[in-house]
């Protein structure tokens, strides 16, 4: 379907995490690019439909909803950073939830007209993976609610008890 066709540039400029886990500085990588068949066969079958299929999981049974430990999101497709514990709310939604990306250039944004709505569809910046949506009825600082696929996602501790 259309995510997991989307065309991206040869080199992607994203954020790394420093030593603390904050986003360092912008640097462009190569961007993840592989076929349909190579997703197929690294992904697991729930994480494919999602990340190259832009399927949506049912709300409330995601594993990373409850997930309340310090740590970065990173893209379950390519490991990027996505999101962090820092930026994590509950929203009540049943669907992990962030009112803040870990560095905006990791997290692109594409209108989407599926399903009668029109919604801001987001995706991995370096793999294009499908990770969910994003709304404007988050809260403050932002007032934006990043609606989450837990199977798009890998959660990662950050190492210590830094928090
Ligand atoms: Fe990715």
């Amino acid at each position: 379907m259309s995510d997991a066709s989307r065309p991206l540039p040869a080199t992607v400029t994203v954020r790394l995490p420093d030593a603390e886990g904050n986003p360092g500085p912008p640097e462009a990588v190569p961007a993840v690019q592989k076929s349909d068949a190579e997703w197929r066969a690294e992904l697991d079958p729930d994480a494919y439909r999602v990340l190259r299929a832009a399927a949506t999981e049912r709300p409330f049974c995601g594993r990373l909803l409850d997930q309340k430990s310090p740590g970065l999101y990173v893209c379950a497709g390519c490991g990027l950073p996505l999101f962090t514990s820092r930026h994590k709310f509950e929203s009540g939604t049943g669907w992990p939830s962030f009112f803040a990306p870990f560095a905006p250039e990791n997290v692109a944004e594409d209108r989407d007209e599926s399903h009668g709505m029109v919604r801001t569809e987001i995706h991995c910046a370096r793999c294009g993976g499908h990770l969910g949506h994003v709304f404007d009825d988050g809260p403050r600082p932002t007032g934006l609610r990043y609606c989450l696929n837990s199977v798009s996602l890998e959660f990662r501790p950050f190492s210590g008890s830094r928090t």
